[in-house]
């Protein structure tokens, strides 16, 4: 049968994080497809080194990179900077902040997650996150910024409060951050003060469960434990907050802790925007789509990445990591350009059903532990130390160098971790004083 010539179907991505990027990148300079990619932001983001930026070691621009910039040789690509605000799955229309409506005849979801309270949303006001560049500067301004004030305080109470760091869930985020802080404080900084004593600076990782880094094996929990304990971290394991205050924890035995700084790290919520897909989702707003990563009863409508909670078809679970949201972004480019292929051959009529299923390739996952250490599971292979570390690094300096091209950021980050003078350690707007904290 002659192929007809027909006008480009439209794809919709909404995010450029991991998952969206790689579907664009993949129907990219492909005529069949017109695709459109919005993003809120105007860069995409590796949030595996969000907490270098929180911690001083990288800058901002070191870890994000223009969309614009990284799809431009995409010549069926069209990059918008819009807050999509709903979606109507029957319309096939998409809203965004600036009031367009953009049409899809496919639609790729792919919003990401944000920090989630487990249903306490106002613990949000008294807490940092660690999901975006801004998160990411807040702690790094609010810490700086404490220890100024601590500086300057003659209030000994008051200088405690400053000098106490309360980070919520030991997964990977709350470990790598409370590692990296405690490097910062602790051996950094410490001759940079005249009036205060930085080793007396508390960092504290705050676990519900017995173990931190539950998903790791438990001696690989154990040794990521005393590793921090090292480096004058105090973990509180089965330590369940019961409340967020401004300053202060309040936990279910009854106790309390006053902090100047809360890190929430201890939960997701997928973006609301799942809720207008009219598909059940679980506690986090996660969607379990169908195993081609289309949902139920919209075969054009596809979700990826931190938005779904799902197996895949070997019935493997799928975790909310980098390397799994580009695999999906890449799962779907591909089906649809094979949904293309099978217009008007005699499978044309059979296409859901054929439609290829995702399978997971776990390519293993590691978290860092302040500077020479590491923990690393793959498969059956698991290394705890200073060899897991330097896998650590090696990985993350092939991606920057693909991710930025930028031998300067190398050489920065690198200088930094062997002098332990971490670069960026300007404060741009501190926070005021408020009068309960001026210090006398
Ligand atoms: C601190 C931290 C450390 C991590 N460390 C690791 C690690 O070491 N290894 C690993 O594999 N994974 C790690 N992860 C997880 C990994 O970053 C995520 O799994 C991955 O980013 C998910 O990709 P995604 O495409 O689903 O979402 P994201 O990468 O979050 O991208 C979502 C995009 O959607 C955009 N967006 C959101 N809402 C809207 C909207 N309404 N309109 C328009 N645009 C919108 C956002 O701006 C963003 O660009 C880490 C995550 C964090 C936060």
């Amino acid at each position: 049968m002659a192929s007809k010539e027909r006008t480009p179907r439209k794809v919709l991505i909404i995010g450029g994080g991991f998952a969206g990027l790689e579907c664009a990148r993949r129907l990219g300079n492909d005529d069949r497809f017109e695709v459109t990619l919005i993003d809120r932001t105007n860069h995409h983001l590796f949030q595996p080194l969000l907490y270098q930026v929180a911690t001083a070691s990288l800058a901002s621009p070191d870890i994000a990179r223009s969309i614009r910039q990284i799809l431009h040789n995409a010549k069926n690509v069209t990059v918008l900077m819009d807050e999509v605000k709903s979606i109507s799955p029957t319309k096939k229309t998409v809203t965004g902040a600036s009031g367009t409506v953009y049409d899809f005849d496919y639609l790729v979801l792919a919003a990401g997650a944000k920090t989630g309270f487990f249903g306490n949303d106002q613990w949000e006001a008294y807490s940092l996150g660690l999901k975006s560049l801004s998160d990411a500067q807040d702690i790094r301004r609010k810490i700086l910024s404490n220890l100024e004030r601590a500086e300057l305080t003659t209030d000994y109470a008051e200088r405690e409060r400053l000098m106490t760091i309360a980070i919520v869930g030991g997964g990977p985020t709350g470990v790598e951050l409370s590692g990296a802080l405690a490097d910062l404080i602790h051996r950094t900084l410490k001759s940079n003060f005249r009036r205060i004593d930085t080793s007396k600076l508390r960092v504290i990782l705050i676990e519900n469960s017995p173990k931190i880094l539950e998903h790791y094996d438990p001696e690989q929990s154990d040794y990521a434990k005393e590793r921090l304990q090292k480096l004058g971290v105090e973990v509180w394991n089965e330590m369940r907050v019961t409340n967020v205050l401004e300053n202060r924890l309040e936990f279910q035995d009854g106790s309390s802790l006053d902090a100047k700084a809360i890190v929430w790290a201890a939960g997701i919520a997928a973006s609301p925007l799942t809720r207008d897909l009219g598909v059940d989702t679980d506690r986090a707003g996660r969607i379990t789509p169908n195993l081609d990563l289309s949902i139920k009863g919209h075969p054009d409508i596809f979700v990826a990445g931190d938005l779904t909670n799902m197996r895949d078809k070997e019935d493997k679970f799928v975790p909310g990591v980098a390397p799994a949201a580009v695999q999906m972004g890449d799962h779907i480019s591909k089906l649809l350009k094979e949904e293309l292929r099978l217009e008007g051959t005699t499978f044309a009529e059979r296409k859901q059903e054929l439609r290829p299923l995702f399978r997971y390739n776990d390519k293993g996952m590691m978290a860092i532990i302040g500077k020479n250490a590491a923990v690393l599971k793959a498969g059956n292979l698991k290394m705890n130390g200073f060899f897991a570390w330097i896998a650590w690094l090696l990985i993350h300096i092939l991606f920057l160098i693909g991710f930025s091209n930028k031998i300067s950021v190398l050489i920065g980050w690198a200088f930094s971790y062997l002098s332990n003078k971490p670069q960026a350690r300007i404060i741009v707007h501190p926070p005021a004083f408020t009068d309960a904290e001026h210090p006398v």
